[in-house]
């Protein structure tokens, strides 16, 4: 059995009388003892003392001036009646209830009734109906109080919650919430509640997510789930998440209960969260091209050398008494296709180390495969280490931030750059491939290094994990970071070459 089942039972109201003397007891010894107290425990001593000594008194006066003990059993109906109004707790009751019974029965000795038998039976009735009433009385009581007490529970659990809840059909407008509910969209809790409310708090552009969410109601779902903003009135956005499921009864009437959330801080929460992620995954990025400023320094170098040798041909070429203009133009065309290499390689790296917010588009995996191998290239040939391609034919296309795509590439490539750094030059071969597989591409960088430690391989993927002196342990975790943002999958396994990283991105339909 759950421990929320086991809650459950304890909660039911049973009526018992073991729970009955608990009630009698000090409520500072009772076990029971409800967190939030809803009796009035102060002056309940005296009210029970109070109230029974007047009833005491009445049943004395006129059982010994009217002589007539049906008259006082009506006092005592009275009283309890009374009681059973829900005006006094549960301990006055059933205190009243026995301070009467004690009394009947001290009067019923001191006027000797048991020598008469109208007396006796008209005793015994009256003991009877006594017991029965306060007994009725003292269980209509622990229910009330066990409602109020659930009730209770239920506002605070709702408050603290910051979730309310609401009642609402398809068929008509009708609706009613509970007091947090209002509180959310700041209504006053006593006022009743129509769709026309819900959407004078929501702006325009959400409208629709409404309208949608009664007619969903409408068509009898299963289960309705709406996300939604509210615009209050001095400018504050909050923001909703609203659950219902049909309550179903024996009526023709179908209406749906739903748990009301206000998810404002959560959300602020998670953009904060979103925004930090954002710049540590952009500074990561920026000292990761810090480390390869000798690679682009080097590609944008190359392009500078032969714009710098074609100029000096060309200027010798026209320099001549008859200029060969057809070799000049020759000269001027590889500084042409030179100087936009160049352009190309800076055009790269700025688009690195921008710093804007991730956008998804249509991109083709394998061109965003090639542009990055130009970045890591010189990295690579520095260590002796040659790259082996083995794209997917199918030229797979992913919904893809493309920079920070090759931002997972670089820091898978670099990492496989560093792990064969110590193994022969023979083995440092980074094979690069890809294929699709169901409506997934899978990319994998393999590397020929010692491979990962078994025991580590868990971990590989949290923030701050290394095995490096001078690492950082951050790749991975942004690594990972930014393939759940692509909605696709990150792991690593060993192979019998060396470690392999393998992402799967969802495939992109042709045209989408
Ligand atoms: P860092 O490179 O700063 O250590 P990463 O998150 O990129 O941080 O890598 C975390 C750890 O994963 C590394 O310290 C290393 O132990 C392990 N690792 C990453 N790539 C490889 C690889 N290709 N081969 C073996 N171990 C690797």
């Amino acid at each position: 059995m759950s421990m929320y089942e086991t809650s459950g039972k304890t909660r039911r109201d049973r009526f018992n009388l073991a729970s009955l003397f608990a009630a009698l007891r000090s409520p500072a010894t009772s076990a029971r003892r409800p967190l939030l107290s809803i009796g009035r425990k102060r002056y309940e001593t005296l009210l029970v003392w109070g109230i029974g000594l007047v009833v005491a008194a009445g049943i004395v006066v006129i059982s010994t001036a009217a002589h007539h003990r049906d008259i006082a059993a009506t006092v005592i109906y009275l009283t309890l009646l009374l009681m059973a109004a829900n005006i006094v707790s549960l301990r006055v009751v059933i205190g009243v209830s026995l301070f009467c019974m004690a009394t009947i029965v001290v009067m019923f000795f001191v006027d000797r009734g048991y020598q008469d038998w109208d007396s006796l039976t008209s005793f015994v009735r009256c003991l009877t109906a006594l017991s029965a009433i306060g007994f009725l009385a003292a269980r209509a009581k622990q229910a009330s109080d066990a409602l109020r007490q659930n009730d209770i529970y239920m506002t605070g659990a709702q408050r603290l919650s910051l979730t309310g809840s609401v009642c609402f059909s398809g068929q008509n407008d009708e609706m009613a919430w509970s007091e947090e509910s209002a509180r959310i969209f700041e209504y006053p809790p006593d006022m009743p509640l129509s769709r026309a409310m819900i959407l004078a708090r929501t702006p325009y552009e959400d409208h629709g997510l409404i309208d949608e969410m009664f007619a969903r109601a409408a068509r009898r779902e299963p289960q309705i789930e709406v996300a939604h903003r509210l615009l209050m009135a001095d400018g504050r956005i909050k923001h909703i998440h609203m659950i219902a499921i049909p309550l179903h009864d024996q009526t023709d009437r179908f209406e749906y209960l739903g748990a009301v959330m206000d998810i404002t801080e959560h959300k602020q929460a998670q953009e904060t969260l979103y925004r930090t992620q954002a710049q540590l995954t952009h500074i990561c990025r920026v000292t990761t091209l810090g480390e390869l400023t000798a690679s682009i320094a080097h590609e944008v170098n190359q392009p500078l050398t032969v714009i710098n040798s074609s100029a000096d041909a060309c200027r010798r070429w026209l320099d001549r008494s008859a200029p060969d203009m057809h070799e000049a133009l020759g000269a001027l065309q590889r500084i042409n296709e030179s100087a936009r290499r160049a352009s190309d390689v800076i055009d790269r790296v700025r688009a690195l180390s921008r710093k804007s917010d991730p956008v998804r588009r249509a991109e083709p995996l394998n061109g965003i495969v090639k542009d990055t191998l130009h970045v890591v290239q010189h990295e690579m040939s520095h260590h002796g280490i040659q790259a082996r391609l083995a794209l997917s034919p199918h030229d797979p296309w992913v919904s893809a931030d493309r920079v920070q795509l090759q931002q997972v590439l670089i820091n898978l490539m670099i990492n496989a750059c560093q792990a064969m750094a110590a193994v022969d030059k023979g083995r440092r071969i980074l094979h690069v491939s890809s294929h699709v597989q169901d409506d997934e591409v899978i990319l994998e960088v393999a590397d020929g290094g010692p491979g990962i430690d078994p025991e580590v391989l868990p971990a590989l993927f949290n923030p701050f994990f290394t095995t490096r002196a001078s690492g950082l342990g951050m790749g991975l975790s942004i690594c990972r970071s930014i393939i759940d943002f692509h909605e696709g999958r990150i792991w690593a396994v060993n192979t019998e070459r060396g470690a392999s990283f393998l992402f799967a991105l969802p495939l992109l339909a042709r045209g989408a």
